[in-house]
């Protein structure tokens, strides 16, 4: 086990699954300092994408039937290509394994994998041969009801919630385009060989945003915040660039600035979670890689001990989903979208002639009439269709005449921008990026560097002995900081370089200590975590300067008197 994957055990972060039965591989525990953390994310994740865009969040059933997934391509398409050994019947996902064994890169498709193995003799790790490969649905499959039951799936993707509620999300924003809708939640996906540790899990937290727009006005009015914002882009062609945003729209690499808004939107959340700007680069999906629908998309990738590793897909999905689910629901998905200003059209429009039409064609020559009204833009000889009967009626019995029309609006499927976020993986990389060791009075210190923000425990409360009347003064202190909604702990146990230590390796940015001479002048210290400098300040004042050390990232001597034990 690696460092870090030790102490996140040890000090309470993530528990292997279904310890006690042996495990399971895909599935971890979120332990007590993990969970806080997860939270915190999440809730910085809300503040960037609800509360600061044009969105809102729901929260949709984590079953779906499977008309969803049949509609949504998953039911067929959301497979990889899985290979058995026929000897000791170990199964790989065989894109993976080629890519470890051969680094090679293969088409996740049953032929080209066949290929693979022959041309290059490939066996199992065991020495085995493999059976001919296979396509694997990664659903998880369920059944509803009791019975045969009505099939259902686990959702793979938050994402289906948003679009099968688009019809009551649109009258929820008056049809007026752009709007985001939000979801964080669970997703399921039954892996092949999850071998990644954390990276790759089975039932995972995403956090998703489905963005609404016209298909024509791809733009944001906020790209101005992010437009000179220095980012790292890997091209499809594998081009490194580091340039600003506003270039890369103007240069072709980023497909339009509503992509690119939320490329940047995305880079200063992952850098507010902590994640190292230097450890962060954007590639572009290649065209063989990228959905058939897809118009463009870029993955946020952070570097880990696993290498690069996507933590976010941003895609441009165009009206894929909301088309497919009107054309298998039959609801018609599209909305009316009016224009600012009503727009003049000329029209070559039919007027018939009834007092020809009478004559000729008698009992249907009302219907014929009809039929004619309706047309637009018409040639020579019209047919229509009458009571089931093809008529062509011959230009003696109407007139053409150009018209002129007021348009209102027009009626269209808006196309989704998608920013797609897996929790676990920025948890995860937030924590490698966190983890260091530096030296303190000659000792080495493990020390996690977390933003004050998302620290699941932000203030240590510590009584320098185990007396009564320091560990009563210190209960009263926790108390009130608990009142204020900071998460605190107190600890008595163990000398105080040892309570240091162990409050600085689960990232806890504050230590508040009570000594001798808080009794003599109503002051505790203040330490923080990363310079270990300490500050001495009045009890009164204590609530208030925590609150804003632990909201800003301003250093503690700003706060009180310097103070050096
Ligand atoms: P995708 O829909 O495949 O683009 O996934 C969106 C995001 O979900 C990815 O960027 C990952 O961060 C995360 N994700 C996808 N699959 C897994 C998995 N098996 N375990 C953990 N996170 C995942």
């Amino acid at each position: 086990m690696s460092e870090i994957m030790e102490m996140l055990v040890r000090r309470g972060f993530i528990w292997q699954s279904f310890e006690i039965y042996g495990g399971m591989a895909g599935f971890i525990d979120y332990a007590p300092l993990g969970n806080g953390l997860r939270r915190k994310v999440e809730t910085l994740w809300r503040e960037f994408f609800v509360i600061n865009e044009r969105s809102v969040e729901i929260d949709t059933p984590t079953v779906g039937i499977e008309e969803v997934f049949i509609a949504s391509g998953h039911a067929d398409g959301f497979t990889d290509v899985a290979i058995e050994c026929s000897g000791c019947g170990r199964v790989f996902r065989a894109d993976h394994y080629v890519k470890e064994k051969l680094n090679l890169e293969v088409d996740p498709t049953v032929e080209a994998v066949k290929n693979v193995i022959q041309e290059f003799n490939l066996k199992c790790e065991c020495g085995g041969d493999f059976r001919n490969p296979e396509h694997f649905n990664l659903m998880f499959v369920t059944k509803i009801g009791p019975g045969r039951g009505k099939k259902g799936y686990l959702r793979p993707e938050t994402a289906q919630g948003i679009f099968i509620a688009f019809k009551r999300l649109s009258d929820y924003f008056r049809n007026k385009l752009p709007f985001g809708v939000a979801q964080i939640g669970r997703a399921y996906r039954n892996e092949i060989s999850p071998r990644q540790g954390v990276i790759r899990l089975r039932e995972f937290n995403q956090a998703e945003l489905e963005f609404f727009c016209h298909p024509g006005e791809k733009r944001h009015p906020e790209f101005y915040k992010y437009a000179d914002d220095v980012i790292t882009l890997v091209d499809k062609f594998d081009k490194e660039h580091r340039i600003t945003l506003k270039e890369a729209v103007e240069k072709g690499i980023i497909a339009h600035e509503l992509l690119a808004y939320f490329v940047g939107k995305t880079r200063r959340f992952l850098l507010a979670a902590g994640i190292k700007d230097e450890k962060l680069r954007f590639r572009q999906h290649k065209d063989d890689e990228r959905a058939h629908y897809a118009v463009d998309c870029w993955d946020a990738e952070v570097l880990l001990s696993y290498g690069w590793i996507e933590v976010v897909g941003i895609a441009d999905r165009s009206d894929y989903d909301l088309s497919r689910h009107t054309q298998f629901s039959r609801e018609d998905l599209s909305i009316f979208v009016p224009f600012e200003e009503p727009v003049k059209v000329r029209k070559r429009k039919v007027v018939p002639d009834l007092s020809k039409l009478g004559p000729a064609f008698k009992d249907k020559a009302k219907k014929i009439a009809e039929e004619l009204e309706r047309l637009e833009d018409v040639g020579n000889d019209i047919t229509v269709v009458v009571d089931d009967e093809e008529i062509t009626v011959s230009p003696e019995y109407y007139e053409i005449k150009e018209v002129e029309e007021e348009i209102h609006g027009e009626r269209l499927i808006p196309h989704v921008i998608e920013p797609s976020f897996g929790l676990d993986r920025i948890t995860y990389a937030i924590l490698e990026h966190a983890f260091d060791t530096d030296t303190v009075d000659g000792e080495e210190r493990k020390v996690l560097r977390l933003k004050r923000k998302l620290a699941p425990v932000q203030v240590a409360v510590l009584p320098l002995l185990s007396r009564d009347v320091f560990v009563d003064e210190a209960e009263k202190i926790a108390s009130e900081l608990r009142e204020h909604g900071i998460y605190t702990e107190l600890d008595v146990t163990g000398s105080i370089g040892r309570r240091y230590r162990r409050y600085d390796e689960i990232g806890t940015p504050f230590c508040i200590t009570i000594d001798h001479q808080t009794f003599e002048d109503e002051t505790v210290t203040i330490r923080d975590r990363d310079t270990t400098t300490q500050v001495r300040v009045g009890k009164t004042e204590l609530v208030e300067v925590l609150v804003e050390l632990l909201n800003s990232e301003k250093s503690i001597t700003e706060f009180g008197e310097i103070f050096r034990s």
